[in-house]
């Protein structure tokens, strides 16, 4: 396998990754032109596109923000209300495997920035049915959530008519710079159904498990017609402010009371602090698919940053990647499956570039970024430490305690 010189991304990444002739990642290139872009202009940009949608007689409100009780969630709604003084509604779509914690900051959100507030809940069974069909059409049993969190805020922007919808960073921009930050981009209806979706749509979940499409009515996107009649637009915060995760979680939980969690498959415990799964069983998925797993971003985007070295992120990824997750036992009992039955379900979506079964029918990994230290160029393209302070709280001292869904 081929990984990048600089971070330690593979070149299986399942959102597409590119590398020049110094074996540095299309991810890493992009991060570069943050230190280059007028951040000061990019703000007055976003100054003037938000002002075009501010309700002029305050007969509405001015934006719409997908929040989930995350470190991002907190940051967007701050700069929305705090710095571009707009007047948000919030829009929740509840994935139903909420931690405490993510229920905790969820409430602060609305509570610290004072907004008005729509959560969304599904039929548990339901969700149930979804994550079960899911699971076995792509392995991934946290579809609906994408989908819902793609769909149910542009709903609300066609029903209530507020045109703008504020996202925080474009995720596969850093991660592999599938988009360039000169480009600008917007949300579109192809990329939520290409990436966040997979491909699939409601339609592919009719008639399994007995889901009827009034089932299925939060997984529908509005219409071209009703999209226009809006003018329904969403922009990403990523393109305007230069965006760095780490800092901006550090000044929420500082100014506004954010909660950290600590995480069992991962150094870092500001990420997806609102759910179970995403840093376990649906993260654990992506490793058993791909061979790399949560703490392969974290790390990278931290040598990306310059806070720790590329060894240092390869001693993270020994250390956490391959481990099975403690929430997987509270998931297969959620769905009545086996841990072989699962294993088996998404047997074949391994990469065979990077799995290979075993004649006793066990899989092993063919490489790994350990292998690759050394590889030419590292030393060249190797980003010097800029920052050295340490994530607030560290795993090693936490323990992560009892797992439990928190549905509403
Ligand atoms: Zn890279």
């Amino acid at each position: 396998m081929k990984y990048c010189t600089r971070c330690l991304y593979p070149a299986n990444h399942p959102y597409g990754i590119t590398f020049d002739e110094k074996g540095v990642c299309s991810g890493c290139r992009v991060h570069e032109e943050k230190d280059n872009i007028n951040y000061k202009e990019r703000l007055s940009i976003l100054k003037d596109i938000v002002d075009k949608y501010r309700s002029k007689d305050n007969t509405n409100y001015d934006c719409i923000v997908g929040v989930s009780g995350g470190k991002d969630s907190h940051f967007i709604v701050h700069i929305v209300k705090n710095v571009l003084k707009l007047n948000p509604l919030l829009v929740t779509y509840n994935h139903q495997f909420n931690t405490q914690v993510g229920i905790r900051n969820l409430k602060n959100i609305v509570r610290k920035f004072d907004c008005d507030h729509i959560r969304f809940t599904q039929k548990p069974n339901i969700i149930k049915k979804m994550a079960k069909i899911s699971l076995k059409k792509m392995g991934d049993m946290c579809w609906h959530c994408h989908t819902g969190i793609g769909t149910f805020p542009i709903q609300i922007a066609v029903k209530y008519n507020v045109p703008l919808i504020i996202w925080g960073d474009h995720g596969n921009q850093d991660m592999v710079g599938q988009f360039s930050h000169y480009d600008m981009v917007e949300w579109t209806k192809k990329i939520r159904q290409e990436h966040a979706m997979r491909g699939f749509t409601w339609r592919d979940f009719i008639n399994e498990e007995g889901l009827k499409k009034s089932d299925l009515l939060t997984y529908i996107y509005p219409s071209d017609e009703q999209l226009e009649a809006v003018g329904v637009r969403g922009i990403y915060l990523g393109n305007f402010l230069n965006w760095n995760a780490k800092q901006q979680t550090e000044l929420m939980i500082k100014d506004f009371g954010f909660e950290t969690l600590t995480q069992e498959r991962s150094y870092n415990c500001y990420e997806n602090v609102e759910c179970w799964h995403c840093s376990g069983t649906h993260d654990y998925l992506k490793y058993l698919k791909f061979g790399f797993g949560r703490a392969t971003d974290h790390a990278s985007y931290d040598i990306r940053f310059g806070r720790i070295t590329r060894e240092q992120g390869i001693d993270f990824v020994k250390k956490y990647d391959a481990k099975r997750p403690k929430d997987l036992d509270i998931l297969l009992k959620y769905l009545e499956m086996t841990e072989v039955e699962f294993e088996t379900t998404i047997e074949k979506l391994r990469d065979q570039d990077i799995w290979k079964k075993n004649e006793d029918g066990t899989w092993i990994v063919k490489d790994s970024i350990a292998n690759h230290m050394n590889d030419d160029f590292v030393e060249e393209v190797r980003v010097p430490i800029k920052d050295n302070s340490k994530y607030i709280l560290t795993p090693e001292n936490e323990d992560i305690g009892d797992f439990e869904h928190v549905f509403m």
